[in-house]
Parts: structure tokens; C-alpha cells; sequence
């Protein structure tokens, strides 16, 4: 396809009703009619990247290949699009901020006056065309974070209007809704709907398409009330009710020819059909009734009194994935391993677990609790999965009670710690000192060397394999030796073999304990498990109580 299309993505009435799921799902029945699909996030913060922002507050940390710590919405891109997304496709209103004054500073702009309208909204543009050039996608789908009506989010809205100016036939928007049914009403209200769409019109752009988010699907009267006070043609206001599972989307959408009306927006035809594979998975997925009990031990889970899952979103559809391809469907419990530290006999119900992950994390809060769950775990030999700082919990926990170093620790939280077992990586010392805390930290795709016949080698079946990092500390080559010689296994060493990428334990010794200084959840796709996660569900399906 010669020319690039571009279909932006605006979010009304509130946030977290599935923008960026809707946009890989749009994205994902585009590929299924023979065209090439990427996905760009823009995200209304100052912040230049998410890396500076705690889950709690932002959810997960998604590392792109590259290095970028960007938005969870980038795991969904690569989930259900199949491909890298690369930094190019991540942008805040910090970052654009930050090149537009440093092309001041440079005198780029040749002295000329340089105004947030329109100096801003073209360098997003230029961005945008960047992607296109580089991906070379048909399609490249732009979400803006946010709801319309917010100060935040203008300018990239703006963007948007000045980039359908530039090129009408290339451009669609659309507007992603939700339409509530209020429990006393009992009806559903599409007032909501119409104000988002004219907030939209106010920063004047006509959203083409309505996504309309909602419990049950919406009917055809609404639909014709939508379409005629909004301006939008009937057969343009889609159903997306809720779903059991998100992977069912884009078979709705399909369901309702929103392919086929996307393509006709901008004169293009199929060139295929293509989702007969995803339709089957999803079918199969739902008629799993298996189950097995996923234990997540981790701290970023509370806001206020509710439970946020999103801090560990691409850890949760790894384990899905992992399982459904096993043939179950997991139960995730979350398990706050300070409740161990408060109330030591509460580590029991670890045992009703048929696996536990202890994910990334950061800080002291929490983690003697962790030590322990890794003790319990390793002595009742349940499979145990250790992600970056988990795996560094595992050969602290090693260190203390096997090979009888006690007050073995990292240097993240004990400086003086008599057996720093973990410690800061030495180009990363500078970096601290210096207090230059943003996008430092070893960041992105490393290769690494694996060991045959260990537990890595079998899941992976490969000697060399490139995973994602996002860490300041390591495994500190003093502890090797002694680590090694009481039974701990680095299966997976950087290629200069000074860094160690993956430890285990021995199986004819316990069933799975693997830990990975990476993060392989930003690995899996749709259909495809990532390996680790494969060979702990393999583990856990074996051992299942
Ligand atoms: N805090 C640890 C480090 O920086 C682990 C980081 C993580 O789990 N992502 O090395």
C-alpha cells in the first residue's frame, strides 16, 4: 500500500475502559484482512517516561526491545498485533516538550518565535511520520491517553485535527465511549456519550467511528440516537460490551464488520480473511474448565481499598497464555508478602497454591516477607517462578539458608550488608550518586548464553536468546563460587559470562525454581506462551493438587 493510514483513537466519559485493548484489537482485525498494523501510545503526562512513575500510580512499566520504559498499553500492541513496538511509539507530553526545547536551544527553529500552538502539535506530527516511515505499516493506529474535555490531552487532539487538515483522506478518529446503565435507571444512558463527542467537535474534529463500551451490547434505538446526535452514520457506531476475556474482542469486532467499514472509510479492499485461527483459540480458551491457583507475591497491588491488578498486567496474560496453552485456566491470587512479615503463620496458604511468581519490584518494603516465601516455597517444592528482583530474593534466600551466610542481602537495601550476595552493578554507581535516576537503569534487549541440560535450555531449546532488563543490581560475581557449589545453577549468563541472567534449582531437587535477572513477561504474545512461563506451567500442571 503506497500510501500510510492513520486512524487515532480518543477516549470519552472516563478512563480504564479499554482504550488501548480496543486499539490492538482494531489493529489486529486490520492484519487479518492482509494489511500491516503499528500502534503508537501517547501519554498526556510530564513525566518523559514512565520509568520515574510508581506502579500504583501509572500500573506496569513496559520496556520496549529498545529500551524505552513506556506504557502497559504497548504489551497489549505486542500481544495482539504480534510485533515489536520500538520507543519511536511511545510519546508524553514530557518527551515532546523536551525535543521541542532542546531544538530551540540548538537554534533549529532559526530564531523564529516557537509557540506551544502549533510548534507542539507538529513535532507530535513529525513523530507520528516517523513511525510510518520506519515501520512502513498500512495502518498506524495513534491512542491518545486520557478522555476528550481534559486540559491534558488538547494539544494531541490538536495534532490530530491539523494532521486530517494535511491529508483528509488518510485520517480517521475514533471515539472509544461508555455508555453506563444506572442501577436505578435501569436503562442505558448515551447523554455521556453525546457530551464526549462534542467535546471532540469542539477542538474540531468529527470522530467517524463510536466504539460504544458497555455491559451488555447496545441496542439499535441507542445505536440511532448516537448516530443522529453525534453526527456519526449508523452502521459507524459499534458494540463493544463487555468480555469474558479480552482476546475475544477483536472477534466481535469482526462480528460486526468493523474491518470492512474501516477499509471502505479510506477506499481500500480486503485482501483477505484471516482470523480463523484467533476465532478457534478463543473457542477453545472458553471451553478450558481446568483450573489451577497462580499465586502472585508482590506489594503493588493496593489503591485505597481496591486491589489494582494492572501493576503486573503483562505478569497476569503471561500465566494466562502459559495455561490456557497447557490446557487450564489460572486462578491469580494476589498475596502481599508483607502480610508474612506481620503475621508469620499466614505464609501457609502458600501451600494451597499449585504455583507462586514473585515478580520485579523495588525497595525494602516487603521483601523479608518475600525471603520467606521463597524459603516456604523451596522447602515444600512448589514451582516457584522469581522475576528480576525475584530472582535476586532467590540467591539472597540461597545465600542465607543454604549455603548458611546469614545476613546475606542486596546493597538495595542494605548497603553494609555483611554478604552482599546482590549488588549494584559497577557502571550503575555513578548514576546514584549523581541522583540521574531517569531511564538509567540496564534497560531492553540483552543477549544471553544458556547452559545445555539445565531447566532454561530445555524450556528455551536454544543456546543464545535476547530478553528485556530493567534493573540496577546483580548477582555479585564474588557469591558465584559459593552459590554454585551448594546447588544454585546459572543456567543463563550474559555472553561475556559476567552477568548472571538465570539461576535454577536442580530438578531431580524441587519441581521448578527458576529465577530470571530479566523480565520474560514482555515476551509472550497471543497463542504463542513465552518459554519460561511455559516450562512453569508445565511444572505446575504436574504437580497440580
Ligand atoms: N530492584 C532490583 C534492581 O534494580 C530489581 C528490579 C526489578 O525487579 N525490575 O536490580
Amino acid at each position: 500500500m503506497a500510501k500510510t493510514k492513520f486512524i487515532f483513537v480518543t477516549g470519552g466519559v472516563m478512563s480504564g475502559i479499554g482504550k488501548g485493548v480496543a486499539t490492538s484489537s482494531i489493529g489486529r482485525i486490520l492484519q487479518s484482512k492482509g494489511y500491516s498494523v503499528t500502534a503508537i501510545k501517547i501519554d498526556p503526562y510530564i513525566n518523559v517516561d514512565a520509568g520515574t512513575m510508581t506502579p500504583t500510580e501509572h500500573g506496569e512499566v513496559f520496556v520496549t526491545d529498545d529500551g524505552l520504559e513506556t506504557d502497559q498499553d504497548l504489551g497489549n500492541y505486542e500481544r495482539f498485533l504480534d510485533t515489536n513496538i520500538l520507543s519511536g511509539n511511545y510519546m508524553t507530553t514530557g518527551r515532546v516538550y523536551l525535543s521541542v526545547i532542546n531544538r530551540e536551544r540548538n537554534l533549529e527553529y532559526g530564531g523564529k518565535n516557537v509557540e506551544v500552538v502549533p510548534d507542539i502539535p507538529l513535532e507530535v506530527i513529525l513523530r507520528i511520520k516517523k513511525v510510518a516511515k520506519t515501520t512502513k505499516a498500512d495502518f498506524v493506529m495513534i491512542e491518545i491517553g486520557g478522555t476528550v474535555g481534559e486540559y491534558q490531552n488538547v494539544l494531541f487532539l490538536e495534532a490530530a485535527r491539523m494532521l486530517r487538515m494535511e491529508k483528509p483522506q488518510d485520517v480517521i478518529v475514533f471515539l472509544v465511549s461508555y455508555l453506563p446503565v444506572p442501577n436505578k435507571i435501569g436503562e442505558m444512558k448515551t447523554k455521556p456519550t453525546q457530551y464526549a463527542a462534542r467535546s471532540l467537535n469542539s477542538v474540531g474534529i468529527q470522530p467517524d467511528f463510536i466504539l460504544c463500551r458497555s455491559e451488555e451490547p447496545i441496542d439499535d434505538v441507542r445505536k440511532s440516537k448516537i448516530a443522529l446526535f453525534c453526527s456519526v452514520p449508523k452502521d459507524h457506531v459499534i458494540a463493544s460490551p463487555d468480555v469474558d476475556f479480552i482476546y475475544e474482542i477483536p472477534v466481535n469486532y469482526d462480528n460486526e464488520k468493523l474491518a470492512e467499514k474501516i477499509l471502505s472509510s479510506f477506499k481500500l479492499k480486503k485482501k483477505k480473511n484471516d482470523l480463523t485461527k484467533w476465532k478457534s483459540e478463543v473457542e477453545r480458551i472458553r471451553k478450558i474448565d481446568r483450573e489451577i491457583r497462580i499465586g502472585v507475591v508482590g506489594k503493588y497491588f493496593n489503591s485505597g481499598s481496591f486491589v489494582l491488578a494492572d501493576s503486573y498486567i503483562s505478569v497476569i496474560e503471561s500465566v494466562k497464555q502459559a495455561a490456557w496453552s497447557n490446557g487450564f485456566k489460572p486462578k491469580i491470587e494476589w498475596i502481599s508478602s508483607e502480610e508474612f512479615e506481620q503475621d508469620p503463620k499466614s505464609i501457609n496458604r502458600l501451600k494451597e497454591m499449585d504455583g507462586v511468581i514473585i515478580p520485579g519490584g523495588f525497595g525494602s518494603r516487603g521483601i523479608e516477607g518475600k525471603i520467606k516465601a521463597v524459603e516456604f516455597l523451596r522447602k515444600n517444592k512448589i514451582p516457584l517462578l522469581g522475576i528480576c528482583y525475584g530472582m535476586q530474593i532467590i540467591c539472597i534466600e540461597f545465600a542465607r539458608n543454604v549455603c548458611g551466610l546469614k545476613g546475606a542481602h542486596t546493597t538495595e537495601i542494605d548497603k553494609e550488608a555483611k554478604y552482599p550476595v546482590i549488588d549494584i552493578m559497577p557502571e550503575q554507581k555513578k548514576n546514584l550518586r549523581e541522583k540521574n535516576y531517569g531511564a538509567t537503569m540496564r534497560l531492553g534487549a540483552y543477549p544471553a548464553e544458556i547452559k545445555t541440560g539445565t531447566i532454561a535450555y530445555e524450556a528455551y531449546k536454544a543456546k543464545s536468546i535476547s530478553e528485556r532488563h530493567r534493573h540496577r543490581w546483580e548477582v555479585n560475581p564474588e557469591y558465584i563460587e559459593i552459590l554454585e557449589k551448594n546447588g544454585l545453577v546459572f543456567s543463563a549468563k550474559s555472553p561475556n559470562g559476567k552477568l548472571m541472567e538465570i539461576v535454577e534449582i536442580k530438578q531431580k531437587d524441587h519441581p521448578f525454581l527458576v529465577g530470571t535477572q530479566f523480565h520474560p513477561e514482555f515476551g509472550t504474545r497471543f497463542m504463542k506462551p513465552q518459554p519460561i512461563f511455559n516450562a512453569f506451567m508445565k511444572a505446575v500442571v504436574k504437580g497440580k493438587k
